[in-house]
């Protein structure tokens, strides 16, 4: 059936690799591998718990993580969650997650009475703001900085485990080796005050990669966690294909409905689209049509890339995306089936849709 998602996990497996040889081997730093690019994917979470460079496996969603803890714990890996966590999920993080990223003092007695409640201890990293402006306390927020360190500490049944960056994802600030030396003065910070050690420096996500090959990662930072990089080879900071990764792990097919002869610009006074956008045409004249049977529910029209290089994707409603075919050098016809590659919001809208089929390569 069509749509579907065709996930080849031996590439998934040399894309880890290749990650893997760079964080591990070259950047000195242990690999926490993030699934939620892919909806965690049972057969790629497999993969990724078997493989013996992997030494953390973590998502966003309590959710995605409960689907594999028992296996990823049971081959020696801990499993981390990484958006703060929610009031009413405080149960299932403590119970499928051994590490949580944490930045808000109550979050973190709500953590320490359930941890105690079930007879563990829940391992903690605080969250710094470096200027991304997403989750974290603001760097230059002392006070709250070792406020919170301070009552992770001295709650029972809390670890203070490490302090982590998030970059990129919303501000799409890079990591450079000036910010991250502020995570690193930070944990030097929190060890001398405390008298603590920090077992985790975590120094970003995919966008922070590129920094280990320029020999610019601050010594001190001691982990990465990587999505993007590993499901699509992509260093996030500049664009760059990370050696040793391939971008077709993933190939999206969807299936031609109609195609037809149409002018290129629709006919009549133009209000707004679906979403309410006032569309943007260009003039093509006469072309080829073709529509596929996929749309903004299931993926994202502005990140797919036709494997036929020469079809143009026009846009996308809902159910309904349209491709201009004619200077592609097949003869389409209804019925034929098209292969994409996917960027990062193509693959997390189809694998999040259950319209769209999973299927392995071979
Ligand atoms: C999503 C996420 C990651 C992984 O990001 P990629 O760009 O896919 O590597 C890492 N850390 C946090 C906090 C995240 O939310």
């Amino acid at each position: 059936m069509y749509p579907r998602l065709i996930i080849d996990i031996d590439k998934l497996k040399r894309n880890l690799d290749g990650v893997a040889k760079i964080t591990k081997e070259e950047g000195g730093c242990s690999l926490m591998i993030v699934t939620k690019g892919l909806c965690a994917d049972p057969e790629m979470t497999k993969m990724v718990i078997g493989h013996p460079a992997v030494d953390f496996l973590a998502d966003s969603r309590i959710k995605n993580i409960k689907t594999y803890e028992k296996e990823a714990r049971k081959a020696g890996k801990q499993t981390l969650l990484l958006r703060l966590p929610m009031a009413c999920e405080i149960e299932e993080v403590v119970k499928y997650a051994d590490i949580s990223f944490n930045s808000e003092p109550e979050t973190l007695r709500l953590l320490d009475a359930e941890a105690a409640r079930q007879g563990t201890i829940h391992k903690v990293v605080l969250m710094i703001d470096l200027g991304d402006l997403r989750e974290g306390i603001f760097f230059k927020n002392e006070v709250d900085i070792y406020g919170a360190a301070q009552q992770i500490i001295e709650a029972k049944n809390l670890e203070l485990y490490g302090i982590a960056v998030n970059l990129t994802c919303y501000g799409a600030i890079i990591p450079k080796n000036d910010n991250l030396s502020q995570l690193a003065d930070w944990a030097e910070k929190i060890e001398s005050r405390f008298n603590v050690k920090l077992q985790m420096v975590s120094g970003g996500n995919s966008s922070s990669i590129y920094l280990i090959g320029k020999g610019q990662l601050p010594e001190k930072i001691n982990n990465l966690r990587l999505g993007e990089a590993f499901l699509l080879g992509n260093d996030t900071a500049y664009g760059a294909k990370l050696s040793g990764t391939t971008d077709d792990a993933l190939i999206l097919e969807a299936q031609i409905i109609e195609l037809k002869e149409k002018p290129s610009l629709p006919i009549g006074e133009v209000g707004v689209d679906a979403f309410g956008q006032k569309p943007y045409y260009e003039d093509r004249g006469i072309i080829k049509r073709a529509i596929i049977a996929i749309g903004q529910q299931d993926t994202d029209p502005g990140s797919m890339e036709p494997l036929d290089p020469k079809i143009d994707i026009l846009g996308a409603s809902s159910d309904h995306m349209i491709l201009d075919v004619s200077k592609s050098d097949t003869q389409y016809k209804p019925g034929d089936v098209l292969a994409f590659k996917v960027g990062y919001g193509g693959m997390l809208k189809t694998a999040t849709s259950p319209y769209v089929e999973k299927t392995y390569a071979r």
